[in-house]
C-alpha cells in the first residue's frame, strides 16, 4: 500500500446552515466515487463559520444523513469553528502584506449607494454571482483615516485589495479542472469579483479565506463541488498564490435545480434528505433522484 501522504485527498465540505438536500447528496456521491476510483481518502469538513445558523442539532442531522447514504469519511471530522485562530493568522498575513483593508460600509449602505447610482441610468458593475462590486471609497482612504476609524471602534469587515493582489502576483493565473477524464487549464479571472470579503464584522473569516486555508491544512489534492462555485475558483487560486499554498485539482459537477430553475437551497424543503427518508424513499431512490 502507498504511504498515506501519497494518496489523493478529497473532501466534502457542506455549510451547516440547513438540512442536506439532493444537491448535497450528488456532491457527496461524486466525491465518494472519484475518491474510490483513484484510491483516495475522503474527508468531511463542516463549514460552520456562520455561527448564527450552525447548531449541534444540524450537525447531528448532517452526520446521520451521510451515514444513511452510506458514505464513510476518514476521521477526524474537521469543523471550521475550531479553526478561527488559523483564519485570523492568514488574514493578518494579508493585512501585513498591504493586501487587505478595513471596509466600513454595511450591506444596507452598499445597497442604497448602488440603487442611487443605478437610478441615474447606469449599471453598477457586478460580480459573476450578480452581486454589486464593493465601492472603492474604503480602499481609497488614507492610512491615517483608516487608523482613526479603527481606533473609534467602528464595525468593519476586511476586504482584499483585488487590484493590489493581482499586481503582486504579476502573472495570469489558471486552475486545473478535471473534465471528461482529462485535465484542462482554465484561466482564472479574480478581478471580476472586485474586493472580496475576507472576514466580516460578525464572522472571523469569509468562505473564500477559510476554504483555501482548510484545503491546504487538510492536504486536499482534489476539490469536487458544484458548478455554482466554478467562477469563485478564481479567487481561491489567487489567495493560494498570495499565501504560497498548493493548488488542488478541481472538478465542478452539474447542479440539481429546483422547480423554479434555481439551484436547490434549504428553502426547497421537499428535497431535504431527511424529508425524503421520512416519506419512505431508499438510498437507491436518492441516487435516481440525483440522476446517477
Ligand atoms: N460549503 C460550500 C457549500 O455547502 C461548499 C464549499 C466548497 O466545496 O468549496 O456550498
Amino acid at each position: 500500500m502507498k504511504p498515506v501522504t501519497d494518496r489523493p485527498v478529497f473532501r466534502f465540505a457542506p455549510s451547516l446552515n440547513g438540512y442536506l438536500h439532493l444537491g448535497h447528496a450528488l456532491s457527496a456521491f461524486e466525491n465518494q466515487r472519484r475518491a474510490k476510483a483513484v484510491g483516495g481518502r475522503l474527508l468531511l469538513r463542516i463549514e460552520d463559520i456562520d455561527q448564527t445558523r450552525a447548531t449541534p442539532e444540524l450537525e447531528a442531522a448532517l452526520i446521520e444523513d451521510l451515514d444513511w447514504l452510506g458514505i464513510a469519511f476518514e476521521p477526524p471530522l474537521f469543523r471550521q469553528s475550531e479553526h478561527f485562530p488559523d483564519y485570523q493568522a492568514v488574514l493578518d498575513r494579508l493585512i501585513v502584506a498591504g493586501l487587505a483593508y478595513p471596509a466600513f460600509m454595511t450591506r444596507g449602505e452598499v445597497r442604497r449607494l448602488v440603487e442611487a447610482f443605478e437610478a441615474e441610468g447606469s449599471a453598477w458593475p457586478r460580480d459573476p454571482d450578480g452581486a454589486p462590486l464593493y465601492p472603492a471609497a474604503d480602499r481609497l482612504r488614507s492610512e491615517e483615516e483608516r487608523q482613526m476609524l479603527l481606533a473609534s471602534g467602528k464595525r468593519h469587515a476586511w476586504r482584499l485589495d483585488m487590484e493590489a493582489a493581482i499586481a503582486r502576483i504579476g502573472k495570469p493565473l489558471c486552475w486545473r479542472e478535471e473534465r471528461d477524464g482529462g485535465i484542462v487549464d482554465i484561466s482564472a479571472d479574480p478581478a471580476a469579483w472586485g474586493d472580496v470579503v475576507l472576514s466580516r464584522s460578525d464572522a472571523p473569516s469569509s468562505y473564500h479565506l477559510s476554504v483555501v486555508t482548510d484545503d491546504a491544512a487538510q492536504g486536499i489534492t482534489h476539490v469536487v463541488r458544484g458548478l455554482d462555485l466554478y467562477h469563485a475558483t478564481a479567487i481561491h487560486r489567487l489567495l493560494q498564490e498570495l499565501l504560497g499554498l498548493p493548488a488542488p485539482v478541481y472538478h465542478h459537477h452539474r447542479l440539481i435545480l429546483g422547480p423554479d430553475g434555481r439551484k436547490l437551497s434549504k428553502s426547497n424543503g421537499d428535497t431535504a434528505l431527511r424529508q425524503l427518508r421520512a416519506e419512505g424513499r431508499s438510498v437507491v431512490d436518492i441516487r435516481v433522484l440525483c440522476g446517477i
